[in-house]
């Protein structure tokens, strides 16, 4: 079988950047999984869904028409053949993603999608439940954990050089509330899989993190 690293973990804990450069640094294919909810938060919110519609959110997951194309270290994700990239970024859009993540129909809607980016060489999965259900048999997974304050002021820094100012004590509050609906769903909730390997990464950098998962890949 085709490889996978599984890297999930709470908001803000760096999962994305690190993902990225693991996937770069092996050659292998990266999946954003929360790229996915988040372009489905955008439909929604575009399309005026009603978020406590779980058969019409099924089917809205289903038919999404979203694609991820390589643009350097990056891809540029198009729903609707529109690029996103920047859109799916906005706190309103993770909130929202948060709000339609728990419903089971949708997270099934979406799964075969989540699947299909098991492509040779290899996969580097980055989200909430990559090790847990969506590649449960994946040989390494890894669960990055930080403590709140570190994450909310590591998302500040990030949105400050975006020029976006927010209160860092706002997105303390956000990202607590989030934790605190993703952690306690019914369906898939963020907990780390019984075999995956836990790093606090509170005091570390993206390149020392990097280099402890490296070591577990082996390379
Ligand atoms: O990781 P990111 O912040 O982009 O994810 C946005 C939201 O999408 C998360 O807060 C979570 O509710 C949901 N999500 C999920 N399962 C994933 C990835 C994201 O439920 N695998």
């Amino acid at each position: 079988p085709v490889p996978v690293v599984t890297i999930d973990g709470p908001s803000g804990v760096g999962k994305g950047t690190t993902s990225a450069l693991l996937a770069a640094r092996l050659g292998w294919h990266l999946l954003d999984s929360g790229a996915i909810y988040r372009s489905l938060a955008l439909k929604v919110m575009n399309d005026d869904l009603d978020p406590a519609n779980e058969a019409q959110l099924a089917e809205a997951a289903k038919a999404l028409r979203l694609s991820f194309q390589a643009d350097g270290q990056h891809a540029r994700i198009l729903l609707d053949g529109q690029q996103v990239n920047d859109q799916l970024r906005s706190e309103a859009c993770g909130d929202m993603a948060s709000q339609v993540a728990p419903i089971a129909a949708v997270r099934q809607a979406l799964l075969q999608r989540q699947k299909a980016f098991q492509q040779p060489p290899g996969l580097v999965a980055d989200g909430r439940d990559m090790g847990t259900v969506v590649f449960k048999s994946a040989p390494l997974k890894v669960f990055l954990t930080a403590n709140a304050e570190e994450r909310a002021k590591r998302r500040h820094k990030q949105l400050k050089e975006k020029g976006v100012d927010v209160k860092i004590r706002d997105l303390l509050r956000d990202i607590e509330a989030r934790d605190h609906r993703d952690s306690t769903r019914k369906v898939a909730p963020l907990v780390p899989a019984m075999d995956a390997h836990v790093i606090d990464t509170s005091d570390l950098s993206i390149e020392e993190v990097l280099a402890q998962i490296m070591n577990l890949v082996g390379q």
